[in-house]
């Protein structure tokens, strides 16, 4: 560990989201709350026309959830730092070596502005960068604001997210092989339509990643 950060940690202990367990700012969560939600899987229905399918590293549950919660709603923006480490073990990054655009599935401009960021750009890029992916906040732009989609079910959140993105200006997606990433996967309605955008604007191929889902 760096000197510079082993005196951070000492000055201001880091401490466990699940259980306040003193930990590292580096390694937050400790090894009992991370088994609580720990699990990573291919999602078994996500592969689709657009999309070749979705990987999700935890389970959508105890204090996982609760730190997304506060992220997204609660303008709890720190809580962005309990992700890197997730990403971090996630197991299968070398299936994804080929994905070397990482675009986070955006918000409209409306709630962007009043939440003052995108919680996707928090818990992915800092980590996406590490690890050498190009990761473009602004590929995707979200036309209109839709409904929160946790307050609908399954047929409205199709109706709700149809049409709803585009490919910003300037951008060019032909021939790209695109990591998609949200941070919570439900439905994957808001995944896949994202997806044809991208695969009918010419993108070679688009794969999706999550922080976190209720599907199995
Ligand atoms: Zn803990």
């Amino acid at each position: 560990m760096k000197w510079g950060q082993a005196l951070l940690d000492l000055l201001f202990p880091c401490c466990c989201p699940g259980c306040g367990k003193v930990t590292g700012a580096e390694r937050p969560w400790c090894e009992d709350c991370l088994r609580t939600f720990w699990d990573p899987r291919l999602l078994s229905r996500s592969h689709s026309r657009e999309l070749e399918g979705c990987y999700a590293c935890c389970r959508y549950a105890g204090a996982l959830r609760s730190c997304i919660i506060q992220l997204k709603y609660n303008g709890r923006k720190n809580r962005g730092r309990v992700f890197p480490m997730l990403l971090a073990r996630f197991p299968w990054w070398d299936r994804l070596a080929s994905y070397d655009l990482a675009v986070p599935i955006p918000l409209s401009a409306a709630r962007k502005e009043s939440r003052g960021y995108n919680q996707c750009d928090l818990i992915f890029q800092p980590y996406m960068e590490s690890i050498g992916k190009f990761y473009d906040p602004d590929f995707l732009v979200r036309l209109r604001d839709t409904k929160t989609q946790s307050e609908l079910d399954r047929e409205a959140r199709l109706r709700n997210v149809k049409g709803a993105f585009h490919i910003n200006r300037g951008r060019s997606v032909k021939g790209r092989r695109i990591l998609l990433l949200d941070d919570v996967y439900t439905t994957g309605a808001t995944m896949r339509e994202a997806a044809q955008e991208l695969r009918r604007a010419g993108a070679a191929s688009v794969m999706g990643l999550a922080v976190a889902s209720g599907a199995i």
